[in-house]
């Protein structure tokens, strides 16, 4: 830190600033963890100054032989982890790694001329009627995945993400009685929508998805499974999601990060069976510039660290703590999305405690819990102020954190949510993002978080 400092020292303050937030609040953010030192070691260091464009073995650039290494082997920890056929550790994060996926298929399902066509084509107005000329060279695939609000990612298929332009879109949502996926509505929406990739996997829903299932829906209307694993990375890793609710046997390409529950570098990867695998070697230059070659050490390094027998253990006590999170926060009185979880994240519904998921997510954060807010189906005050708060166990799990630390944090959490109010706007109208933390409650309760 003190090269750093020696250069710019704000960014040195930033640094020493961030690693103060981290030790000093309540990582709730789903998404979120702390990598090893050793991952983190791993990934500053001069392979950063390597180009590496191509694959393992067909670089366009000389002296890859370390890059080499270092790919083969991080894909090797892939494929062994996961039991996959095969394993690409290049794409730079979960976005490269679904669009590198969504290539993937369409090089392997449209006909040669028109994915020419199609990648040709320039787009950089942006305008819609440039898109829907690219969407007619790939012939109008199509794409079914979660909705948004339903907890889907806005890569599967949201209008203003590129997988919204590139494929025509339909979504399939949660049973509006219990929250949970409807699979009889998922097929129904497939035999109707026909796509070309039904994608399944999500970014907030606190449910284990039937994999099997999804991959007969697939198969009934001729569509690839793509699973984007993202979230739930560490709990496949860790043997916690195993048979049906594993996607890795079931999906013929599997996405994912490598730095949420898997505990990783910030990064990406794509799992996939051999049918797909020349394809998807190809990411880079389809889709990506040069690889990250000191991002690849660190993963290794990392799926190094989940085939130890202690990261089966710690899966296991991220799901345990996601649970004994939801029954402290439903034995107080809270609502969440489904009624509680059975992966490593809950989607609680604020509007009981009279906010909006904006408001109390800005009052735990006062309180040093740091949260975001999420829609909840159907959310009435929208993708923006929401209603809810999606909270997620997978970094304080990594701190040590026991179930009874998760039901403290729970009362934590609605000590701080009780005690807050919405704010008023400028003019005096009601805000939907103003709040008053009642004083003194911020303070206490970071007291109380300290001892965790
Ligand atoms: N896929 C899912 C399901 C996600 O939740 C996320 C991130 O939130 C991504 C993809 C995108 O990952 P990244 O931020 O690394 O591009």
């Amino acid at each position: 830190i003190d090269a750093v400092r020696g250069v710019e020292p704000r960014i040195a303050d930033a640094i020493g600033a961030e690693l103060a937030d981290q030790r000093s609040s309540l990582k709730l953010i789903a998404s979120e963890n702390y990598a090893s030192p050793a991952t983190l070691l791993a990934m500053g260091n001069w392979f950063s100054d390597k180009y590496a464009e191509g694959t393992i073995g067909r670089r366009f650039y000389a002296g890859c032989k370390n890059v080499d290494t270092v790919e083969s082997i991080a894909a090797e920890h892939a494929r062994e982890l996961f039991g996959a056929r095969h394993a690409y550790v290049q794409p730079h994060s979960g976005i490269d790694a679904n669009l590198v996926a969504f290539w993937s298929v369409l090089a392997a399902r449209v006909e040669a001329p028109a994915l020419e066509r199609a990648q040709a084509r320039q787009v950089n107005d942006l305008t819609e009627a440039d898109w829907a000329e690219l969407r007619r060279d790939l012939g109008n695939q199509r794409m079914l995945g979660m909705s948004l609000d339903a907890g889907g990612h806005l890569t599967h298929g949201f209008r203003p993400n590129i997988s919204g332009k590139m494929f025509e879109q339909r979504s399939y949502g949660t049973d509006p009685a219990t929250g949970l996926l409807d699979y009889a509505a998922v097929r129904e929406a497939a035999r109707a929508f026909r796509p070309l990739i039904l994608i399944a996997g999500y970014s907030a829903y606190p449910r284990r998805v039937n994999f099997a299932t999804m991959r007969e829906i697939a198969d009934e209307v001729g569509a690839t499974l793509m699973v984007d694993m993202a979230h739930f990375a560490g709990l496949v890793a860790g043997k916690v999601l195993t048979g049906d609710y594993d996607p890795v046997p079931h999906a013929q390409i599997v996405t994912t990060t490598t730095h949420k529950s898997l505990r990783g570098p910030r990064g990406g990867m794509v799992l996939c069976d051999d049918p797909l695998a020349d394809q998807v070697d190809r990411g880079c230059p389809m889709v990506l510039g040069g690889p990250l070659p000191h991002v690849m050490a660190a993963k290794a390094v990392a799926l190094a660290e989940a085939r130890q027998p202690s990261f089966r253990d710690y899966a296991q006590r991220v799901v345990d703590n996601a649970d004994a999170l939801a029954q402290g926060l439903l034995r107080r009185g809270g609502a969440l999305v489904t009624g509680g979880t059975d992966n490593h994240l809950a989607l609680i519904d604020v509007s009981g405690y009279g906010l909006t998921g904006r408001q109390a997510e800005a009052a735990l954060l006062d309180a040093g819990i740091v949260t975001n807010r999420n829609a909840i189906p159907r959310d009435p005050n929208g993708a923006w102020y929401t209603s809810g708060i999606r909270v997620g166990t997978p970094a304080l799990t990594t701190r040590g954190v026991d179930t009874d630390g998760m039901d403290e944090v729970a009362e934590l959490i609605h000590t701080v949510l009780s005690a807050t109010t919405p704010g008023t706007t400028k003019n005096g109208k009601p805000s939907k993002a103003a709040h008053t933390l009642a004083d003194g409650v911020a303070e206490q309760v970071r007291e109380r978080s300290a001892d965790l």
